[in-house]
């Protein structure tokens, strides 16, 4: 299962698949890095909080399965952190922050 975010639908669909339309409009999806367990093992107000952030174009940019991330979980906790109590620069600061590092050919 892959988890994929409908702008249209501006809901989380969960894909058997790596899928490029959504199932129910039928207009391009974004397919979603996070794991299907971890998905899975949120607790309702933490989707809530992701389908939100998914409705944020910059934000799902970096929510996006084209960005490889392997701590995503823990970059994404700060993320909802910074998401309750600061304003959306700050959050933003912070994934630009998170997505620098890896494959760049900095020495
Ligand atoms: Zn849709």
């Amino acid at each position: 299962m892959y988890v994929h975010y409908c702008k249209r639908c501006s809901r989380i669909h969960m894909l058997n698949g790596h899928k490029m339309y959504c199932p129910k409009c039928e207009q391009p999806l974004t397919e979603l890095r996070i794991p299907y367990m971890e998905y899975v093992s949120m607790d309702r107000e933490e989707r809530e909080l992701f389908r939100r952030d998914c409705q944020n174009e910059t934000v799902l940019e970096q929510l996006s399965a084209h960005y490889r991330m392997y701590k995503y979980s823990k970059w994404y906790k700060k993320l909802q952190e910074a998401n309750r109590t600061a304003q959306s620069d700050a959050v933003t600061f912070y994934i630009a922050d998170a997505s620098a590092p890896r494959g760049a050919s900095t020495p």
